[in-house]
């Protein structure tokens, strides 16, 4: 896929403070600032480079340098800190002009109260603990959403905050950015996978876009056997090759490089398909879709285009993190009293970035959409704490939700299974958490992610402005109520 890694975006440190204090301090704070940005950067906690930006003094400087972050295409978000005091009435222009993700470092440039030294020159350079109570108070009154991190900036846990935070701004700038190619419409008379698409733009940028299968059909027919063999030497190379069916494998191959080219010639990270509308097509796409996904593209069955631009957001927040993300399906549970799980998988099209081993390329029947058998990876997903998350459309307005879950290794081998499959046992356990899962109308069609947290799709939601449910082992049916109860409310107020 043809795009600048996540490392180009860079974030905005903006120091606040004012003329008070005269040049000698001024010039201690913009020093202070710069020895942080060079800690933070070389600590290889962060996704991307915190750039010192400037120590804004006036309101004029703020709302120069909000307007200019604003703009700067390379700039995912703002950091303030407020080394000093920095009255706050000074950023209300800035803040309303403000479109990018911010978050509040609430630091402190020394860990220590220095006993025998302090005097009222270090109380009047160290006063983040009322300066950034001071600046907090303006963006609870304006109701801007943000991010709030709070600890010494040398602390792992900190950077670790704030690195998460750093990928959700990231995923929020290219959730601007998305484009989703659909081939063909949803799987005919499916509720969930339907959606407010003008709705949906305007809130989350996305740019979901329909093409008939016919397109690719044409598209498919200027392939040309050099690019199928290049094709096939990649899926060589990664995968294992086990099926003797190399001409069924090969049209998969095909398949593969007339859906990339499609996606390149739009500039889409994201497509949906069904295998209720292929028209001339003669496999559903399945290893091709699944090695399009380990590229990094979204995917979404049945036409479900809310789940493809999640996968492929999730894919591109958590850039360079190797746990996987995939789209995943519930499919069947194992109720084994107090060893619940679900097993996940789909008909086909399973990311094979969260494989425990190498995939094996594997040709069978499919028992439904009468077409060929098709090719497609097999393959166990590997044990490790992960997330599960569903954007649904509430009419109106969309909610995302997110389970904890545990991937464990599948406890039976399932020897005549053919696809892909992941076993997980949700918090707080399976029954519980599919009841809460149901109660707030999450999706049978999910992103399933190892690098992604709860917190991190949290913020995102934060800077998207949309609904977040979370459940987790402290999850209860009567708190699920009253939130879901709640929030209906406030969001008719919006
Ligand atoms: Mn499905």
């Amino acid at each position: 896929m043809d795009r600048k890694p996540i490392g180009a975006y860079e974030f905005w440190f903006v120091v606040g403070s004012q003329f008070l204090y005269g040049p000698e301090t001024l010039a201690q704070v913009a020093s202070h600032a710069e020895q942080m940005v060079e800690g933070l950067n070389s600590s290889g906690i962060l996704p991307a480079k915190v750039v010192y930006r400037a120590t804004v003094k006036t309101p004029q400087e703020i709302e120069l340098c909000v307007r200019e972050a604003n703009y700067a295409e390379t700039c995912a978000g703002i950091i303030t800190w407020m080394h000093t005091f920095s009255p706050s009435k000074m950023w209300i222009n800035g803040l309303n002009l403000l479109q990018k993700p911010y978050c509040h470092l609430h630091t402190q440039f020394n860990r220590t109260i220095p006993d025998t030294e302090i005097d009222m020159d270090f109380m009047n350079l160290n006063q983040s603990a009322h300066g950034d109570r001071e600046h907090a108070f303006i963006a609870a009154r304006m109701r801007i959403g943000r991010k709030i991190i709070t600890g010494f900036w040398e602390d792992a846990q900190v950077r670790q905050s704030l690195g998460s935070w750093m990928r959700s701004a990231i995923g929020a700038v290219e959730s601007r950015k998305l484009k989703v190619i659909r081939f063909g419409d949803n799987m005919r008379n499916v509720a969930v996978t339907e959606g407010d698409k003008v709705g949906v733009q305007m809130q989350l940028g996305w740019q979901v876009n329909t093409w008939g299968v016919g397109d690719l059909v044409r598209e498919l027919e200027t392939v040309t056997e050099a690019e199928v063999d290049t094709q096939m030497q990649a899926y060589r190379d990664t995968y294992e090759l086990v099926t003797k069916e190399v001409e069924t494998v090969r049209y998969q191959a095909r398949e593969e490089v007339a859906m990339r080219r499609f996606l390149e010639r739009e500039g889409a990270q994201a497509f949906s398909n069904t295998f209720e509308d292929l028209q001339q097509m003669r496999q559903l796409p399945g290893l091709a879709s699944q090695d399009l996904m380990k590229e990094g593209y979204g995917y979404g069955g049945e036409g479900d285009w809310k789940v493809s631009a999640m996968t492929s957001l999730i894919k591109r927040m958590t850039e360079g993190m190797g746990g996987g993300t995939s789209f995943m399906e519930d499919y069947t549970y194992h109720l084994e009293k107090g060893n619940e799980l679900s097993l996940g998988a789909h008909m086909l099209e399973i990311c094979p970035s969260i494989s425990a081993d190498k995939a094996r390329i594997e040709v069978h029947a499919l028992g439904i959409g009468g077409k060929e058998p098709p090719a497609r990876l097999v393959f166990e997903g590997h044990p490790g704490k992960a997330v599960l998350v569903s954007l649904v459309d509430m009419g109106g307005r969309v909610r995302l939700i997110v389970n904890d879950i545990e991937v464990v290794k599948p406890i039976f081998r399932m020897p005549k299974l053919p696809v892909a499959r992941v076993m997980w046992r949700p918090e707080p356990d399976l029954n519980m958490a599919s009841h809460l899962w149901m109660l707030a109308g999450g999706a049978h069609h999910a992103v399933l992610s190892y690098d992604a947290t709860a917190e991190m799709l949290e913020d995102w939601c934060e800077i998207m402005a949309i609904e977040f449910v979370h459940i987790n082992r402290d999850s209860t049916v009567a708190s699920m109520k009253q939130q879901l109860f709640l929030s209906d409310l406030a969001w008719k107020l919006r």
